[in-house]
């Protein structure tokens, strides 16, 4: 048994942390606001399992400039942080290579094809049951043209998961999901999909669970450092703590531990904005993804959640929050009957590799030290598995499948 430090106590150091306890060993994680909402708490709740394709593909990057042009469409760069965010941008063309994009959807297939029963297993293990609701999703198009390409590519996606796709008119949609009363031109739907109840109520839950059984402290962490007798954590209080191994899980904030340890890594955020509608007049039988616009609104019990949207920008920059709005008044042009009042936004920082693989890795020189970040939209998708495979490289027992996830690939 040993003595394991967390660094971050969303959703991935909660899921690394339970792992470790179940292995049997001692944890403590360190997390700075333990009451606070990030990514983990306020993402759209999807279980996306289809979803293995990279950002970066030849197809995004020619919609590009016609995004740019919208300053509250799907992407936004906050011009002012172009010069820090450009080695991120340079590897992120760079990944939209044909064979990059290949390799990526590998990877993310060997991780997808284990998301869901590591979510079961990590539910029981923290005494959760049918959490997770088999909802299905709809994503919705503007065009017969653009509904049919898709299709074919989730159908693509679809054989490799295991998974059905069904392309539907917008009658049988609206059929589906009466208050679609918008007009569009059809829908595809995927069984692949399942939905959270509430991605609040899930990342406290494991909080709770880990209470019981590990050390959860309230503390921002300042430094890490190797030294022959342990890794060294410091705090902004003062304290300091020696553990015989570290998996950093900070979220974005990891950056600057891996600058402690002696690494590079490109990561940067995906800011996301969305509204949530508590005990809505207006509900939807499950997610809807508007995919041409960049959001997607989730029905949990007594809430809708609408929102997505890529903002690239310094994690500390302010918050636009015009950009829930513009979402809102998107969707009510499918939903007519969407709330105007009431909502409440938030903003939330997905952390991002500019290759859409997150790094789930050990430090190529310390195998005491794991890393455990970068999983930009499919965060709480992948978090169950990728704590399961952390546990097993801090054991010394990693699958070589893991390789194209090592940040070694940032050195
Ligand atoms: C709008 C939006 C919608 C999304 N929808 C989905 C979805 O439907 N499905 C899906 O799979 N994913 C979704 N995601 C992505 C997912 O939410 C994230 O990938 C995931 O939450 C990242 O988890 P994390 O633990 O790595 O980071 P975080 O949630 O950011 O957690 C990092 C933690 O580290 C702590 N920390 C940072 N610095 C320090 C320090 N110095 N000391 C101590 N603690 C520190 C922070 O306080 C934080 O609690 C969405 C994200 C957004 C923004």
């Amino acid at each position: 048994m040993a003595h394991i430090g967390i660094v971050g106590g969303g959703l991935m150091g909660c899921a690394t942390a339970l792992n470790l306890l179940e292995q049997g060993h001692s944890v403590t994680i360190l997390e700075r606001d333990a009451g606070g909402l990030p990514a983990s708490v306020g993402n759209a709740g999807i279980l996306a399992v289809p979803e293995i394709d990279p950002l970066a593909r030849p197809n995004m990057l020619l919609s590009v400039p016609k995004w740019l042009l919208d300053p509250q469409g799907p992407l936004t760069v906050r011009w002012q942080d172009l010069p820090a965010l450009t080695p991120w941008l340079l590897r992120f063309l760079l990944s939209a290579r044909p064979a990059k994009i290949a390799a990526s959807r590998a990877a993310m297939l060997y991780l997808m094809k284990t998301a869901e029963a590591d979510h079961v297993r990590l539910g029981n293990f923290a005494g959760m049951s049918g959490h997770i609701r088999d909802t299905g999703a709809l994503t919705v198009f503007d065009s017969v043209a653009a509904r049919d390409r898709a299709f074919a590519h989730e159908t693509e996606n679809a054989k490799l998961i295991g998974c059905n796709v069904e392309k539907l008119d917008m009658e049988e949609a609206r059929r589906r999901v009466p208050a679609l009363q918008g007009s569009f031109a059809g829908a595809t739907f995927s069984d692949g999909y399942k939905t959270f109840d509430y991605p609040l109520t899930f990342l406290r839950r494991l909080q709770a669970a880990l209470r019981e059984r590990a050390t959860l402290l309230d503390a921002t962490v300042s430094s890490v450092a190797r030294a022959e007798h342990g890794i060294i954590v410091r705090t902004e209080g003062g304290k300091e703590f020696i553990f015989d191994r570290l998996a950093i899980t900070a979220g974005v904030w990891s950056r600057r531990f891996v600058a402690d340890l002696g690494l590079n890594v490109l990561l940067e955020t995906e800011r996301g904005y969305n509204t949530t509608f508590m005990n809505p007049s207006t509900t939807l039988e499950m997610p809807i993804f508007f995919s041409e616009h960049g959001f997607v609104a989730t029905p949990f019990e007594n809430a809708l959640r609408v929102g997505g949207a890529v903002e690239l920008a310094s994690p500390d920059a302010p918050a636009n929050y015009k950009r829930a709005a513009a979402m809102r008044k998107k969707m009510r042009r499918y939903v007519p009957d969407l709330p105007e009042e009431g909502g409440t936004e938030w903003m939330g920082r997905r952390p991002s590799t500019p290759d859409t693989l997150p790094v789930i890795s050990l430090h190529p020189r310390d195998p005491r030290i794991a890393f455990a970040f970068g999983h930009g939209h499919l965060g709480l998708t992948l978090s169950a598995t990728t704590g399961r495979h952390v546990s097993r490289l801090l054991a010394g027992e990693g699958e070589a499948a893991l390789a194209p996830f090592s940040i070694a690939r940032f050195q």
